[in-house]
C-alpha cells in the first residue's frame, strides 16, 4: 500500500518557477493522471517523484516514508518513458530482466519473472529479438514489461503512448487500464491527451502553469469544472464560455433572459459555460433561445458543429446531428440546456455553486 504525498513542492530552473508550492495526494493503488498543456510542469513533477530532479522546496512521501532526499534507486519506483529507453544491444528477455539482473536476482527467478511478464503482455514469442526488430507497439510493451518485472511500489509513466499511431494508442489505452486493474500498482501517468486521461484514470490532476487547478474523477473534471481554465481545457469541442449579466435577478446573455437558477451572491457580471453537446438549435424569438447568425458550419463525422454569432465576436457552438442543415448567415437561435449550464466568476475564474 503506497500512496504518494506531495506537499508544498516548488521547483525552479534559474528564474523560471515551474512548480509553485504544489500539493497532491495520489491514493494507494490508484491510476492518477497529470494532465495539462505543454510546459505546465507535468514531467518536472514526475521526475521529482522519481528522484531524477531535486526540489527547490517541499516534501515528497511514499506512505509515511519521506523520499525526496533518496536517490532514485532507493525509491522502488519504475519509470516508463516516451522514448521507451530500451537497451539496443540486449534482446527482449534481457531488457525485461535487466532491473532484476543489476539487483542480483538469481537467474532462475529472473527467468520465471520474465516469463510471467511476457505472458501477460503477450510478447513471449519476441523474447529473443532485439529492440530494432520490433514495432513501436511491441517496444512499448517491452518497456512496460521491464517496469512490471521489478514489481515496484509505484509506476511513473511519461507519455508512454505518444509515439504510437492512433489505432495502436487506442488499443494500448485499454490494455494499460487492464494491467492496472490486474496489478493494482499505484500509478502516476503524465499526458497532455485528455482522451487518455479520461479513459484510463481513477483521478485526473489538471495542471496549468505549475499549479494544480483541480483534482477529481474524470466525471468530476468534465461535469463540474472548478474554474474557467478546467472548463476550457477539458472537453472536445471546447465548452462555450460567454459573458452573461444578472439583470433584475435574471440571467441574460446578449440581452436574452435565460431560465437558469442563480446561485446566491452571484455577481452582476459572470461567465456562462455550456458544452456544444448541451446546446440545441431553435428559431429566433423562442423563449430561452439566444438569436444570432450562423458564422461557421463544420461536419465532424456523424455530428455537425454550428457556430452562431450572438453578439459582435461572441459565438456559441452547437453540436447537432449531421442531418441538421444550416447555411452561413442564416438567422437562427441557440438554446443552452438550462440543466447543463456552468457559471463562473470572471474575476477569480472560479465556478459559482
Ligand atoms: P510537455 O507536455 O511539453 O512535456 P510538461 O508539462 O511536461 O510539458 P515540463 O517538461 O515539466 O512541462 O517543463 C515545464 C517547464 O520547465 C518548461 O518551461 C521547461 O522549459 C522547463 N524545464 C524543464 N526541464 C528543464 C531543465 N532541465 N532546465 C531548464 N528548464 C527546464
Amino acid at each position: 500500500m503506497t500512496d504518494v504525498v506531495v506537499q508544498g513542492l516548488s521547483k525552479s530552473f534559474g528564474s523560471n518557477q515551474v512548480l509553485k508550492a504544489l500539493d497532491l495526494t495520489v491514493p494507494s493503488r490508484q491510476f492518477v493522471t497529470l494532465l495539462g498543456p505543454s510546459g505546465c510542469g507535468k514531467t518536472t513533477l514526475l521526475r521529482l517523484i522519481a528522484g531524477l530532479e531535486s526540489a527547490t522546496a517541499g516534501e515528497i512521501r511514499f506512505g509515511d516514508k519521506r523520499v525526496d532526499r533518496l536517490p532514485p534507486g532507493e525509491r522502488n519506483i519504475a519509470m516508463v518513458f516516451q522514448s521507451y529507453a530500451l537497451y539496443p544491444t540486449m534482446d527482449v528477455a534481457r531488457n525485461i530482466g535487466y532491473g532484476l539482473e543489476v539487483r542480483g536476482t538469481p537467474k532462475p527467478e529472473r527467468a520465471e519473472k520474465i516469463g510471467t511478464v511476457a505472458k501477460v503482455l503477450e510478447i513471449a514469442h519476441l523474447l529473443l529479438r532485439k529492440p530494432k526488430q520490433l514495432s513501436g507497439g511491441q517496444r512499448q510493451r517491452v518497456a512496460l514489461g521491464r517496469a512490471m518485472a521489478r514489481r515496484p511500489d509505484i509506476f511513473l509513466m511519461d507519455e508512454p503512448l505518444s509515439n504510437l499511431d492512433a489505432k495502436l494508442r487506442a488499443a494500448m489505452r485499454g490494455e494499460l487500464r487492464r494491467f492496472h486493474l490486474d496489478l493494482g500498482t499505484t500509478t502516476v501517468y503524465v499526458t497532455h491527451d485528455q482522451l487518455e486521461a479520461m479513459t484510463m484514470s481513477d483521478l485526473v490532476v489538471v495542471m496549468n502553469e505549475g499549479v494544480v487547478q483541480q483534482i477529481g474523477t474524470p466525471e468530476e473534471v468534465y461535469g463540474k469544472p472548478a474554474n474557467l481554465f478546467v472548463a476550457g481545457f477539458i472537453g472536445t469541442p471546447p465548452m462555450n464560455l460567454v459573458p452573461a449579466q444578472v439583470k433584475n435577478g435574471v440571467l441574460t446573455v446578449a440581452g436574452t433572459p435565460l431560465p437558469v437558477p442563480l446561485p446566491p451572491n452571484a455577481p452582476a457580471e459572470l461567465v456562462l459555460g455550456v458544452r456544444p453537446q448541451d446546446v440545441t438549435m431553435a428559431t429566433p424569438g423562442e423563449p430561452g433561445a439566444i438569436p444570432g447568425k450562423v458564422w461557421m458550419v463544420e461536419l465532424i463525422g456523424s455530428e455537425r458543429l454550428i457556430e452562431v454569432e450572438i453578439a459582435p465576436k461572441i459565438r456559441v457552438t452547437a453540436e447537432v446531428r449531421a442531418s441538421h442543415r444550416a447555411a452561413l448567415d442564416d438567422a437562427v437561435a441557440v438554446r443552452p440546456d438550462p440543466g447543463h449550464i456552468h457559471l463562473f466568476d470572471p474575476t477569480t475564474g472560479r465556478a459559482l455553486t
